[in-house]
């Protein structure tokens, strides 16, 4: 049995549902057991740990109903595939994500997230769970925006095609460096990031993707720049016609920013969330639009 470390605390909350993924020895997912979130699984050699080698995938989960969960699965599948894993069986990881949604019914936003790794070293047993929580409160930076820093990603906008070994576009558990560059903005004074190539071109944020408006066109930066096909930018710009809008994806620059008419990072769990400064020059933000957008994503029921 595990004896918690004196400094640890419980967490307050007993809403967090964990389903531990079971596999057999080719890689495939057999089920899933329930587990107990307060208690240890993972093995001090799982290289998920040891290396940061494997995936995952965040999805938001509103009124018990998992947002994007197809897209999302996608792209579990195809950052499986950029790291040379056994493909997820889907199958296995939608029933245990729609199993932790409907857990967490009760909750107005909460999310689930999915993690594959690598296995325990030495045995060729990959390790995966899926676990839930409600979500925390995002209303202030939904409405009043964030401030981001521009920072270089030190990375061409081609590195996709150069060195794809890099992994760049993969959701891998690799985010020391998507956390390190938030501290960074942090120390400059602002709350987020935005990536920059170093050839100059707007990437996307740690945890999120860059959409500008110029007038009744949104824009974002094309998937083949190394970065991840955003699920949220997706469902945004296949509704863009409901706004009457139309949505490309096409190189930016930071001037493209500072002139936008407006400009957000959206992602899964925190939605859209307004770009009120980039780098300590503040913005105009369209608080209308955010609003819509924000009942839009949380009203989706798929
Ligand atoms: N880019 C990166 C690096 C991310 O980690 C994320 C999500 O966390 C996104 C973009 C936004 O993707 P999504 O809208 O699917 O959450």
């Amino acid at each position: 049995s595990w004896t918690p470390p004196s400094s640890w605390t419980p967490p307050s909350s007993a809403n967090h549902p964990l389903l531990l993924i079971t596999h057999d020895g080719s890689g495939a997912a057999t089920g899933f057991v329930e587990a107990d979130a307060e208690h240890p699984h993972l093995n001090v050699h799982d290289l998920g740990v040891t290396r940061g080698d494997g995936i995952f995938e965040t999805y938001s989960i509103g009124r018990g109903h998992v947002q994007a969960l197809d897209a999302h699965l996608d792209r579990f599948a195809r950052s499986a595939r950029m790291l040379d894993l056994p493909q997820p069986d889907l199958g296995v990881w939608r029933d245990a994500v729609l199993e932790i949604g409907r857990r967490l019914a009760d909750h107005e936003e909460a999310w689930v997230r999915t993690i594959l790794t690598r296995g325990i070293e030495g045995h060729d047993m990959l390790t995966g769970w899926a676990q839930g929580r409600p979500s925390p409160d995002y209303r202030r930076e939904r409405t009043e925006g964030l401030s981001v820093a521009l920072l270089d990603r030190g990375l061409r906008s081609d590195v996709a095609q150069t060195s794809p070994w890099l992994l760049a576009g993969a959701k891998t558990l690799s985010y020391a460096v998507n956390r390190a560059a938030v501290r960074e903005a942090q120390r400059r004074g602002a709350d987020d990031v935005v990536f920059v190539s170093t050839d100059g071109f707007l990437l996307e944020g740690p945890n999120s993707t860059v959409v500008l408006r110029r007038g009744d066109t949104l824009s974002t930066p094309p998937v083949d720049f190394g970065i991840l096909p955003g699920t949220t930018q997706g469902d945004l710009f296949a509704a863009a016609p409901e706004w009457g809008l139309q949505a490309v994806m096409e190189p930016l620059t930071p001037d493209d920013l500072h002139a936008a008419e407006a400009a957000w990072i959206v992602s899964s769990v925190r939605h859209v969330t307004p770009i009120r400064a980039v780098d300590g020059v503040e913005r105009p933000i369209d608080a209308s639009l955010s609003a819509a957008w924000n009942g839009y994503l949380h009203a989706r029921l798929s």
